[in-house]
Order: structure tokens, then C-alpha cells, then sequence
């Protein structure tokens, strides 16, 4: 199948619900923003975000959540950013770490996938990991 002169608006199926989800996705960023406890704490007078997540643990722990939840969106964003680029490239539905084809039933499920279950699964505990060791980071830091 041949991409023949097509409008803006006309994209290959799978483009579809990547750019439906992306939307999705910046709509609750775009929600998130207007409920960004980082701001309120802004313009309650110190404009440093941090400045006294010591004394309010529970308010750091809000805005630790935020911040995760938050990162998780943008981190799908940039997903579903480079699953319009394969299709754009031509190289959608194949791994982006390993270079194999990804199972037509994973695009289905994750029209944004841009990496094999493998790959993606390894990925993502690498990215936990990674994160604990900063949590651990915090921590020895606030108890030191
Ligand atoms: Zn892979």
C-alpha cells in the first residue's frame, strides 16, 4: 500500500488513535497544569517550589505524586511522538531497541507502542530502577 497525495487529515489507520491518544494525553496534561500544586505553593508567596517540602511531608507527598503522574504522561507523550514518526519514517510496528516486528496484537492493544513487549518490559525496569536510586538519593538526603 502506497501513501498516495493525501491532505493533512489524511493519515494511515494507525496514525488514527496515536494522534487520538496523543491528544488524550496533552488534554490531561493540560488539566494537570491547571492543578499543579507546585503553582498554588508559587503563589503563596515563596516562588521556589521546594523551598519547604521538609516541613510539610504531606504536602511533598502531593507533590511527589504530581510529579509522577506527570512524568508519566509526558513520557507517553514522547512515546506516542515517536510512534507518529515511525509511521511517518515507515518504520512503525517494528522495535525501536531490537529492530523486530512488533506483534499485531500489541499495536491493537498499544496503537502507540513503539517497542516489543520484551523490550518495552526491560525498559521500563531499568526506568524503576533508575528512579528508586533517586528516591534512595532523596531520602539520604533528607536524613542527613
Ligand atoms: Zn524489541
Amino acid at each position: 500500500m502506497k501513501s498516495t497525495k493525501q491532505t493533512s487529515g489524511g493519515v494511515t489507520s494507525a496514525a488514527d488513535p496515536i494522534a487520538m491518544d496523543a491528544h488524550r494525553t496533552r488534554e490531561r496534561l493540560k488539566m494537570m497544569e491547571r492543578q499543579n500544586p507546585l503553582r498554588e505553593r508559587a503563589h503563596s508567596g515563596d516562588n521556589t517550589p521546594w523551598a519547604d517540602s521538609l516541613e510539610e511531608p504531606q504536602d511533598d507527598m502531593a507533590k511527589n505524586e504530581y510529579l509522577a503522574a506527570r512524568e508519566l504522561l509526558v513520557a507517553r507523550l514522547k512515546t506516542l511522538s515517536r510512534a507518529e514518526e515511525k509511521v511517518r519514517e515507515g518504520t512503525y510496528g517494528s522495535c525501536d531497541s531490537c529492530g523486530k516486528q512488533i506483534p499485531a496484537g500489541r499495536l491493537r492493544a498499544v496503537p502507540g507502542a513503539v517497542r516489543c513487549v520484551r523490550c518495552a518490559e526491560r525498559l521500563e525496569r531499568d526506568d524503576a530502577a533508575g528512579r528508586q536510586r533517586l528516591w534512595l538519593g532523596d531520602y539520604q538526603l533528607a536524613a542527613a
